[in-house]
């Protein structure tokens, strides 16, 4: 397994209305129950648009790292991960996670999570260099 880089360069949005600005981010290790993916590509959709353009309001987390169409390889992983391991194929979605403890969560239903994390909107995304080196 190849070592990690300290940064990565990713596509930034700053803010509502903010160009996209490609640029240096520190690479941030999985926290409990996360991965960590070198991304191979990444989509690029009409909501990846509407996120820049500030329609989706509360939800993102300026500054943020577009991009929910992610197919990549697991390069770490957080504490209690069982399901996958370093190597592992993987894809991201839109759905990045869930609280677990939400009236919609308790019912079997994590994609309407009252909490949900969103890769891209609220959690950064995929959309990254191009560059081939190893840049998770
Ligand atoms: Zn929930």
């Amino acid at each position: 397994m190849a070592s990690l880089p300290e940064k990565y360069l990713a596509c930034v949005l700053d803010g509502p209305g903010k160009p996209w600005a490609l640029r240096h981010v520190p690479l941030e290790m999985p926290q409990d129950h996360q991965v960590l993916i070198k991304v191979e590509c990444c989509g690029l959709c009409h909501t990846d648009l509407s996120t820049q353009a500030g329609h989706l309001g509360s939800k993102v987390s300026w500054p943020t790292i577009p991009g929910h169409e992610i197919v990549g390889s697991v390069v770490a992983i957080g504490q209690g991960v069982t399901q996958f391991v370093a190597g592992d194929r993987v894809g991201g979605t839109w759905h990045g996670g869930h609280d677990g403890t939400c009236r919609q969560c308790c019912e079997g239903a994590p994609q309407g999570c009252e909490n949900q994390i969103i890769n891209g909107v609220s959690k950064p995304g995929g959309c990254k260099s191009l560059n081939k080196k190893l840049q998770a």
